[in-house]
């Protein structure tokens, strides 16, 4: 039976992807941070069942899709899922799911709280149309593990360290242990070179003293990482900004100036490129 009435275009807006097999779909769910309550889980695996062919599957982005899905049968298994709060996702020229690895509440490492951050920045732009597919990820910290240098617009959490000679045991741990080598001692004293530093706080949390404590510490906003057929790992836009309303103001020029420079089918990384990554961060920054 060959399917009818259905606008594809129209149907990738509200994260429902025509497969190969013409008359069904896979359910692109809007799973913001990769967090779903038991409930939810329960759900998307009864629909799973019911309306797909009982697989489920993990998407490189912490996002759920349920293939499979007969096209007569969408507009119910949406509407089951949305009973427990799920959402459908997107697809296609506009703001994708929010992405973002634990953050602060469990990870050791972790300068930022990063669920709530990428829930605001769902609310704000999810949906909303581009040149190209847009892509966030907010990641705690350098180790990068929401892979923030591979989204259009990342936030990582980040520290700048600061000596202090009391309480030092001259161990040189933490010159040996910098990956960046941005700590160097000089006659007892140890110094940071700031255009080498990552603000990882590696130093900060390996000290056996606390000789190394944080001085400053917020969000890192990079712009322009993307994968797929040309790839580019982002650019640093700012350096550590502490107060989040700023940090909103940073992505909002951003993702404005992408908005009105891109060309379609364009990544913002792309733009960049052609447009040139110092005039590019200039107009950005002055837009602030
Ligand atoms: S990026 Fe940092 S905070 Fe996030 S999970 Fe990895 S190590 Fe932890
Ligand atoms: S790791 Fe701490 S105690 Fe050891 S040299 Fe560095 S600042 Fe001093
Ligand atoms: S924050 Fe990381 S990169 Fe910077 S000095 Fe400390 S260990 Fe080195």
């Amino acid at each position: 039976m060959a399917k009818q009435g259905v606008d594809n275009a129209e149907m990738k807006k509200i994260g429902m992807i025509q497969q190969k097999q013409k008359e069904y779909f896979a359910l692109r769910l809007r799973v913001v941070g990769g967090d779903l309550n038991p409930d939810q889980f329960r759900k998307v695996a009864e629909i799973a069942e019911i309306y797909g062919d009982g697989n489920i599957h993990i998407t490189t982005r912490q996002g759920i899709e349920i293939h499979n899905v007969y096209y007569t049968k969408l507009e119910k298994a949406k509407d089951e899922l949305q009973t427990v709060g799920i959402r459908m996702g997107a697809c296609g020229p506009r703001v994708r799911i929010v992405v973002a690895c634990p953050g602060d509440k469990t990870c050791r490492w972790g300068s930022i709280e990063t669920k709530g951050m990428a829930a605001r920045i769902d609310e704000k732009y999810f949906g909303s149309e581009t040149p190209h597919k847009f892509k966030f990820s907010v990641t705690g910290c350098p180790h990068n593990c929401a892979k923030a240098s591979e989204n259009d617009i990342g936030i990582m959490g980040g520290i700048l360290p600061k000596w202090q000679e009391e309480g030092c045991i001259d161990c040189n741990l933490c010159v040996n242990i910098c990956p960046t080598q941005a700590i160097s001692c000089e006659n007892g004293r140890y110094c940071l070179d700031e255009q080498k530093c990552i603000n990882c706080s590696i130093c900060t949390a390996s000290c056996p003293t606390n000789s190394w404590e944080i001085e400053k510490k917020g969000y890192i906003v990079l712009i322009g990482g993307t994968m797929g057929k040309i790839p580019r790992l982002a650019s640093r836009l700012t350096g550590i900004v502490e107060n989040q309303d700023d940090l909103m103001r940073y992505i909002d020029a951003a993702f404005s100036y992408y908005k009105q420079h891109g060309r379609k089918k364009e990544r913002f990384g792309h733009m960049i490129d052609r447009i040139g990554l110092e005039k590019t961060k200039g107009d950005i920054l002055n837009e602030i």
